[in-house]
């Protein structure tokens, strides 16, 4: 008889940070282990369990350390702990905030159970399952680059790997599980995408590119080898309908001052700001402030002025004395997979393996573990 091997066996661990700040903690479960890590004690309780944590005890702030600390993990052989209305598969692990009276949860689960729980989030586990698989393969490449990073690889106060949220990437819980999303990653266990010379590549994926994708050198700076930009005709008719609206001289007098600073180490003398000419090929922002030409990246723009303002990076400004015009599309970074563009390239047929070298021509793909 042959015995299937576990199917997580070799699986790495990601952990994620499902909340922030938080005064109270009541934690639920069948035959729950806790450990506390800073008593080095551990106990199983027999049968349903309710643990409660004060993250705010009396005097607290001055026996809290400088530095975060993983204070209690909690686990249930039956897989799941509830916070909440949520179940979580894996562990919920409970930090404390330096010199804060309160805590962050954090879920600490293999990597292809985050994937069934994220599908549903960042696409829908109703899409064609092609579309999910894509998204499930960029997904998986992007958690296990930061797990490779290690926890503290841009914060050394991070005790966890990702955020769940539009800053990393959003997933769910235990109940956002479908047959689909399953599916998805069963059949892609452990693919991920590697660049031209074989190195794990950061894969990025956003809502909607609305016409062409971007590299990430033009959205953040750094470069990712082996990204292009491409053309998406395929997202063109869903989601975010084009934008457009006036701004006044003065509201972008302020931003463009603070993308100076913040971004450049500059600051915009006094005058009138000039636009030069531009258009949706431009990464950039070119104009004159008095008769000082700037050029700013359009992302950091959008930074400052919020998702709200400037849905995308896809924009084009115009306007003159004070009176200027942004005329956009699409909605996200537009870095890597667009996943309404990846919904309908799964309806016209597209399989997953397609869908990824529309968007990463020239990346590859590669079983992990
Ligand atoms: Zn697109």
């Amino acid at each position: 008889m042959v015995v299937a091997a576990p199917v997580y066996a070799g699986v790495p661990a990601v952990k994620v940070l499902i909340a922030k700040s938080l005064k109270n903690v009541v934690v639920e479960g069948m035959d729950l282990q806790k450990t506390i890590h800073t008593h080095k004690s551990s106990q199983q309780y027999v049968g349903k369990k309710v643990i409660s944590f004060n993250c705010n005890p009396k005097g607290a702030r001055r026996a809290l350390p400088r530095s975060p600390l993983l204070v209690a993990s909690l686990s249930s052989p039956t897989g799941l702990v509830s916070w909440g209305k949520n179940k979580y598969q894996g562990e919920l692990q409970l930090l404390t905030n330096p010199g804060q009276e309160s805590c962050d949860l954090v879920n600490n689960i293999p990597l292809e159970k985050y994937l069934t729980t994220l599908l549903a989030k960042e696409m829908n586990g109703t899409w064609p399952v092609e579309a999910l698989k894509a998204q499930a393969v960029a997904a998986r490449t992007y958690a296990l680059d930061r797990v490779n990073k290690g926890e503290g690889f841009d914060n050394p106060d991070k005790l966890y790997h990702l955020e769940s949220s539009e800053k990393d990437q959003v997933s769910g819980t235990f109940m956002d599980v479908t047959g689909k999303t399953l599916q998805a990653q069963r059949e892609t266990a452990g693919e991920v995408l590697v660049s031209p010379s074989g190195k794990l590549a950061p894969a990025f994926f956003h809502s909607k590119c609305g016409g062409k994708t971007f590299r990430p050198d033009q959205v953040w700076g750094g470069v990712e080898e082996g990204y292009r930009s491409v053309n998406c005709t395929y997202c063109r008719k869903t989601g975010m309908k084009d934008w457009e609206y006036r701004l006044k001289g003065a509201k972008l007098g302020t931003m463009i001052d603070t993308v100076l600073r913040k971004y450049y180490a500059d600051q915009s003398s006094p005058g009138e700001i000039r636009l030069m000419p531009d258009s949706v090929e431009n990464s950039e922002l070119r104009f004159y402030v008095g008769d000082r030409l700037h050029i700013i990246k359009k992302s950091y723009l959008r930074n400052q002025a919020g998702r709200e303002l400037l849905p995308s990076n896809n924009f084009v400004m115009s306007g003159a004395r004070g009176d200027f015009h942004v005329k956009g599309q699409g909605y996200g970074h537009g870095v890597g997979l667009c996943q309404l563009g990846a919904l309908e390239l799964a309806k016209r047929g597209y399989d997953y393996r397609q869908i990824l070298s529309f968007y990463f021509p020239r990346h590859r793909m590669k079983k992990a573990y």
